[in-house]
Order: C-alpha cells, then sequence, then structure tokens
C-alpha cells in the first residue's frame, strides 16, 4: 500500500495483431497482483454484440470525436480502417499519479505516438504462436465480413513487422504462461530505480 503512494504507476503499452488474443491476456492479467488498470478508448465505430458503453470504449461520432482532437483531449490518436480511436489523457495521468499501471492498448501506429510523447512508456508486443493460429482465432471469432477479415489478415503483418520498436514481445500461445511472462515484466519495470527513486528518496 505504501509503495502504491510512493511510487507512480507505469504506462503500458499493449499492443498485438487483431487475433493475438491481447483481450484475453489483459483480463487474466487483472487477476494477477501487478496493480494494473486498462485505460478505456474512445472510438467512432459501431459497437459490436456483447460491449457496453464506457466499459469497452466510449462510443461516439465523428464530429465530437474531431472537436475533442482540437480540445487536445487525447494522448495520442488514429484512423484505423475507417474509424477513429483514441486514449483520454486525463484519466491515466490521475491513475498513474495514484501508483496505477495503466495498461493501453493500441494498435502499433497509436503505441509509436505514446512512446514520442511519453518515452519512458513500457511497450510490450503479444504476438501468436503462428500465422495460422491467427488466421483461424480471427474466422473463429465470426465477428468480420470476409473482406474486413482479409483487410485485417494485412494489417497484422504490416504490424507484425513492427514489433520490433517494442521493448518487449511476448508469444500468445498458452494463456497463462503468457500471462505469467507480461506480469513479470511489468514487476520488473516497476522495480527499476528511477521508478522506485521516490520511494527511496523518502528514506535518505
Ligand atoms: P477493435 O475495433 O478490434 O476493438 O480495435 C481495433 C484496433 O484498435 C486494436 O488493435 C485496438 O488495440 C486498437 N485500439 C483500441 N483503442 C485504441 C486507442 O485508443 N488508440 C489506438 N491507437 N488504437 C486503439
Amino acid at each position: 500500500m505504501i509503495l502504491a503512494s510512493k511510487t507512480k504507476g507505469l504506462l503500458v503499452v499493449f499492443s498485438g495483431p487483431s487475433g493475438s488474443g491481447k483481450d484475453t491476456v489483459l483480463a487474466e492479467l487483472k487477476k494477477r497482483p501487478v496493480n494494473i488498470k486498462q485505460s478505456i478508448s474512445m472510438t467512432t465505430r459501431p459497437m459490436r454484440d456483447g460491449e457496453v458503453d464506457g466499459v469497452d470504449y466510449y462510443f461516439t461520432d465523428v464530429q465530437s470525436f474531431e472537436k475533442l482532437i482540437e480540445e487536445d483531449y487525447f494522448l495520442e490518436y488514429v484512423k484505423y480502417g475507417e474509424n477513429y480511436y483514441g486514449t483520454p489523457k486525463k484519466k491515466i495521468m490521475e491513475l498513474m499519479d495514484e501508483g496505477v499501471n495503466v495498461v493501453l492498448k493500441i494498435e502499433v501506429e497509436g503505441g509509436g505516438n505514446v512512446r514520442k510523447v511519453f518515452p519512458e512508456a513500457v511497450s510490450i508486443f503479444i504476438v501468436p504462436p503462428s500465422i495460422e493460429a491467427l488466421k483461424s482465432r480471427l474466422m473463429g471469432r465470426g465477428t468480420e465480413s470476409e473482406e474486413t477479415f482479409r483487410q485485417r489478415i494485412e494489417i497484422a503483418r504490416t504490424e507484425l513487422k513492427r514489433a520490433a520498436e517494442y521493448d518487449y514481445v511476448v508469444i500468445n500461445d498458452d494463456l497463462l504462461v503468457c500471462a505469467d511472462d507480461v506480469c513479470d515484466i511489468i514487476k520488473a519495470e516497476a522495480h527499476r530505480y528511477k521508478n522506485m527513486k521516490c520511494l527511496v528518496d523518502t528514506m535518505i
């Protein structure tokens, strides 16, 4: 508890191609003792079945999104396919000040933009065990039209090339192993001296 109030939380960029299982890994991660919260992004894409406004995303329209861009509301935003996606800035800064590790589940373009404005961010790239596994996961999801499916595979290949820009790459073959690996990374990063300095300084 003392630790959480005297150390600042990490900003964790969490990316990976669509179908790499980022959501499942994050859900598993939330059960672990790493004090994380996932930032809720804003998007203009239509809500999918089962999604809840304010939980999965803040759903909005293009006009309102563009107004918020002008107001500098976002830490980063992208146009991905036909839709805008953006990370609200204020809330994540508040959480980090409280010692919470904030996870941004965002695509690679946004990941790059975050690193530009916030170089201390820890970036983790989740990959499927193979391209075949990725295809079958996307097909199994059943939310994509054939055209969207093809587009997503193409985007996935392009995104995989950008794994090199990330600090860490984690394979999501066995979910529990993958979540353990991500958990270990976050714990180790939180214990870097630069992140523990505030706490140490209170004792000297
Ligand atoms: P989906 O439409 O499948 O929910 O998300 C499409 C992609 O947009 C995913 O790779 C997801 O991680 C990414 N994404 C979600 N929110 C944001 C955001 O706020 N910023 C950026 N740059 N990407 C986001």
